[in-house]
Parts: structure tokens; C-alpha cells; sequence
């Protein structure tokens, strides 16, 4: 990848893929893994599970080389607790298989399908391609059936392994992983007799079982379950249950052939499940562990809360009914994994969609770095894919204080997007789409109704009878120049320009900290009377929202 950016982390995990793949030998498959655990909204922090192998995956595919991404469904685990939002009712069904779960709204399958379903819809829409292993289907279908028993029968040997870093792992453990209680139950056998495999009760469906017995030559396991039932099946005949995480994990490593995957910091600290998971598939599974990335946090800012999801972390479908896809690709992948995000959802947003816009135009022009010319290459689209884009990139900030005036009105709208684009006018809003629909969602759903500009619907009599000589004369200025500025460009010359003719100075005259504040109080005059607030959207996509007819209504008085 010649002229790449020294550092580039897409590149660099490719490039270690790739060794990998030499190292285990001639014609290994590459293979990078996610694990999503559908058990509540699968939110933007789940989102970096698959977009940092999504990214390493798209590399290779660029060079030609084939790549498989695999997206486990963590499917098979137990309900661990109600998500917040979801019925109480539902805490019966605490330790039974995500796919045992009645689905929570009627519409789908059961309980896990009911959050991938809006997921999956979000990734075909990031032009993200996975291939979906769901585990309930390999533990149910027996596929696994051999590592199991292979577990079972070396179970005193991953004990072993997994002894030695349970100390070091109770240290590191209070904040880590949920996934660790289930071993943690596990591990409470430990030394009574250690099994890495946990039964699903075949009365109750839950996992709160204890395993009693292995018969190493019948492969018949006997287990007791806290709701009074005692049982027993042969493995290699029989699946209701499944390994524990930490060797779950490792096992499928070593199932997958998985060459590359990414985790959360949390799963990459001493003792984690990924430094255990190591060791467990190169002394259990005689296989090896992948190359590994571990990534950081994805906060968000604003009021996520307005979304309409019910409540909690916002989702992949929020931010893309705000966000561009390409953009949102480009925030996954400009930064390093172990360097936290921040996806916006408040005045923000106008600043993402700001640096995206001016990205291309340096690119454009040819003053571009290749890292920045790579990563915006990554974001348009994938190796066999395109996003769509819209067709004419006005900036988001005058979109959205377009529809925030017009109220999405799109007659008005197109009448004011002609108006800004002057110079070439839009034939219609088709082309402004589908940027010019993320920013009337944004408007509608995520600004503050005291943010929102409300145009007044009459004039401000009291102030306008109280204006000075001067004030006076900075509106009929105004007003005096309005038709002939009637563009963007032009209304910005003449707001700015008036205060200048007021002070007696030429239209080029340089700003003068006298001059500012006579343009601020000019501004904010302005902003009184026509949106009854001292700020508001830039003036000139003001003005020109409201028709120069309504303007000269609000700044007179009649
Ligand atoms: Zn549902
Ligand atoms: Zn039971």
C-alpha cells in the first residue's frame, strides 16, 4: 500500500491478518469474527464490535484477497436480566436461551431476533456484509458436539489453565464483562469438579443447573436444576446446553478458523477473557488465537433520549436516521480502535457534517493526505459497494435551519434551497435527499423546543416603537437592499455591510472591534423582531426562508 499514511490501523491490523494467515500456513482462510449478544437494543457501542473487523476485512477485500467476516449471534446465552423498558413480566424467563424468549412486541420470533432484526437492517445500510452464524442453531443442531465432549474430557486441564488466572482476574474483574458471571457460577465448582459445560434444564429451559456426574465412556452428564428437576443425557447424542465463555470463546476460535477479532478494552485486560481464551485454544483446541484489537468506548452527545427508541444507549437505526451512512462509517474508522467516539446527536452533529464536507473539498482539489484520502475511501463505500449520497452537498446547518423555519413544508423548502443555490437552482428536493431528510430528523427530534426558531407571526410593535434614529435606519437599509442582494451571498454583503454604511465606511472596509459589535446588536435586532430571540440560524438563509414579503411585514410597523 504504497503512499499510506505510516499508522493508518486499518491497515496495519491487514497487514498482521495477513502474516497470521502465512504463519498457520499455505492457503489458511482469513477470517475476522464478531460476537453480539442480542439480549437488549444493540446499541453504537455494539456497532464498534463489527465495524473495527468490518474495516480490516474491507482492506483485504481491496487487495484482492478473499475475507470472511462472521457475526456470531451470541443467541444461545441466557437472558441475564430485563433491559429496562421491557416488561418486569419478563423476568421469568432470566436463564433461559435468548431464542426461548417470547418476543417482547408480538412482531417477530422470539426475544433475540426482535433486536437483530433492527440491527441487521442498520449494517445493510452502512454497507456492512457479514455472514450471521446464530449459536442456538450450532449448539441445537449438534455441530459442536465433538469440542464438547473434546472439553469434557480435558475438563481437568482447562481448570488448570483457568485456575491460573483467576486470581489475577477477581483483581481485574469488578468492572469487566458481564459475560464472566456464568463462569463465575462455574467457577464456584471449581476443585469439587470443574465442567466447562452448562446444561439447559429440560423442564424449566433455564441454565440453573449444577452438573452431578460425567461418564467419560457413555458421554452421559447428570445435572440438578434449582427448580427441584434432576436429569441427564449422552452429549453425543443429545444438545441442551452449552461450553461456558471462556471456552466457548476459544473453542470457536479454533471452529472458525477466526484469524482476526476485536473486543472491548475490558475483554483485552490481564486475565480477561481473551489472554484466558489464548491459552485455552492452544492447550485445549490445538488451535491458535486470532490477531486482536481491543476498542475503546462510544459515547454520544445530546439528547439521545428524544430518539423515540425506548430509552437507553442510542442504536446504529438512531444515529443513521440523523447521520449520513458514509459519515458514520468515517467516525468508526478515523480514529484508532482504543480511542474512544463520540457520535452526536446535538449542535455537534452541524460540525461532523462541517469536516466531512470540507474532507471532500480538500480531496478534491488534490490537497488531501493519502491516510485522509484513504479513510474517506472507506467511508463512501466498502470493496463491492457504493453508499448512495446526495446528489447536491449543501451543508447540513442550512438545511436544517431550512426545514427548522419551514417546517418541513416542501413547497417552501424547495422555494428557499433555489433561492441559496441561485447560481445553479436545485430542480428538486430529490437531490438535497437523503441528507436533506437526516436533517428534518434532526430537527424534529433531537433539538430542544427552545433551540427551535419560531418566526413571529406578527410584528414586534413594542420594540419597533421603541427603536432608535439609528435602529431605524439600520432596518430601512435593510430593507432598501433587500431585493437587489437576494441571494445567499448577497444578503450576507448586505447584513454585514449595513452597520459599515452606518459608520461611514467603504463595503471592504477591514472589521474593527467597533465595527463587530455594531454588526452583533444589528444581528440580534434583527433576530428580535423576526424570531423574537436574540440568535437564530444564519441571517441571510434566514431571510431568504421567509421571503423578503414577510420580512418587510415583521420589520414594520403597520
Ligand atoms: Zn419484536
Ligand atoms: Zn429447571
Amino acid at each position: 500500500m504504497a503512499g499510506v499514511k505510516q499508522g493508518d490501523w486499518v491497515v496495519a491490523a491487514a497487514d498482521q491478518m495477513i502474516a497470521e494467515g502465512k504463519r498457520r500456513g499455505p492457503g489458511t482462510p482469513l477470517v475476522c469474527a464478531s460476537g453480539i449478544s442480542p439480549s437488549g437494543p444493540i446499541h453504537l457501542g455494539n456497532l464498534r464490535e463489527i465495524m473495527v473487523p468490518h474495516f480490516v476485512a474491507d482492506e483485504i477485500r481491496r487487495r484482492g484477497l478473499e475475507c470472511r467476516h462472521v457475526l456470531s449471534w451470541d443467541d444461545y446465552d441466557r437472558l441475564r436480566k430485563v433491559p429496562a423498558g421491557a416488561p418486569a413480566s419478563f423476568a421469568e424467563h432470566i436463564g433461559r436461551p435468548l431464542t426461548a424468549v417470547p418476543d417482547p412486541c408480538g412482531d417477530h420470533e422470539n426475544w433475540a431476533e426482535h433486536f437483530k432484526v433492527p440491527f441487521r437492517t442498520a449494517l445493510a445500510e452502512l454497507g456492512v456484509e457479514v455472514t450471521e452464524i446464530s449459536q442456538t442453531g450450532m449448539y441445537t443442531s449438534g455441530a459442536y458436539r465433538e469440542q464438547i465432549i473434546h472439553a469434557m474430557r480435558n475438563r481437568s486441564r482447562i481448570d488448570a489453565v483457568l485456575g491460573r488466572y483467576r486470581t489475577a482476574k477477581k483483581a481485574a474483574d469488578a468492572e469487566t464483562e458481564a459475560e464472566t458471571d456464568e463462569d463465575e457460577a462455574s467457577d464456584a465448582a471449581a476443585g469439587a469438579g470443574y465442567y466447562p459445560y452448562k446444561p439447559y434444564c429440560s423442564v424449566c429451559g433455564r441454565d440453573t443447573t449444577t452438573v452431578t456426574s460425567y461418564d467419560e465412556t457413555t458421554t452421559r452428564i447428570g445435572y440438578g436444576c434449582q427448580c427441584g428437576h434432576t436429569d441427564g443425557f449422552e452429549l453425543n447424542r443429545h444438545d441442551g446446553g452449552k461450553l461456558v465463555w471462556k471456552v466457548d470463546w476459544p473453542m470457536r476460535w479454533a471452529f472458525e478458523g477466526v484469524t482476526f477479532e476485536a473486543g472491548g478494552v475490558d475483554h483485552s485486560s490481564p486475565g480477561s477473557s481473551f489472554t484466558v481464551g489464548s491459552r485455552v485454544v492452544r492447550e485445549i483446541f490445538d488451535g491458535q488465537p486470532p490477531t486482536y484489537l481491543g476498542y475503546s468506548f462510544v459515547g454520544s452527545s445530546g439528547s439521545a433520549k428524544m430518539s423515540g427508541s425506548a430509552g437507553g444507549a442510542p442504536t446504529p437505526a438512531d444515529a443513521l436516521r440523523i447521520i449520513e451512512a458514509p459519515l458514520l462509517r468515517w467516525l468508526y474508522a478515523r480514529r484508532r480502535p482504543n480511542q474512544a467516539i463520540t457520535v452526536a446527536f446535538d449542535q455537534e452533529v452541524n460540525r461532523l457534517y462541517d469536516e466531512w464536507d470540507a474532507l471532500g473539498r480538500k480531496i478534491g482539489t488534490g490537497g488531501a493526505e493519502p491516510g485522509e484520502i484513504a479513510v474517506r475511501a472507506r467511508s463512501v463505500g466498502s470493496a463491492t459497494r457504493t453508499l448512495p449520497t446526495t446528489e447536491r452537498v449543501l451543508p447540513f446547518r442550512t438545511l436544517a435551519s431550512v426545514v427548522d423555519i419551514t417546517t418541513g413544508q416542501d413547497e417552501l423548502t424547495l422555494r428557499i434551497l433555489r433561492d441559496i443555490t441561485s447560481e445553479d437552482p436545485l430542480d428538486d428536493l430529490a437531490q438535497a435527499r437523503p441528507r436533506l431528510d437526516r436533517a428534518q430528523a434532526w430537527i424534529t427530534g433531537y433539538v430542544p423546543a427552545e433551540e427551535r426558531t419560531r418566526v413571529r407571526t406578527a410584528p414586534d410593535l413594542e420594540r419597533l416603537g421603541q427603536l432608535t434614529e439609528a435602529e431605524h435606519e439600520s432596518i430601512k437599509l435593510l430593507l432598501d437592499g433587500l431585493d437587489a442582494h437576494w441571494s445567499p451571498a448577497g444578503l450576507t454583503d448586505l447584513v454585514y455591510g449595513v452597520p459599515k454604511i452606518q459608520a461611514g465606511l467603504s463595503p471592504d472596509a477591514a472589521p474593527t472591534p467597533e465595527l463587530k459589535t455594531a454588526q452583533r446588536a444589528f444581528f440580534a435586532l434583527l433576530y428580535t423582531l423576526l424570531v423574537g430571540r436574540d440568535t437564530g440560524p444564519r441571517l441571510p438563509t434566514l431571510l431568504l426562508a421567509l421571503g423578503a414579503e414577510r420580512v418587510r411585514a415583521l420589520l414594520t410597523a403597520a
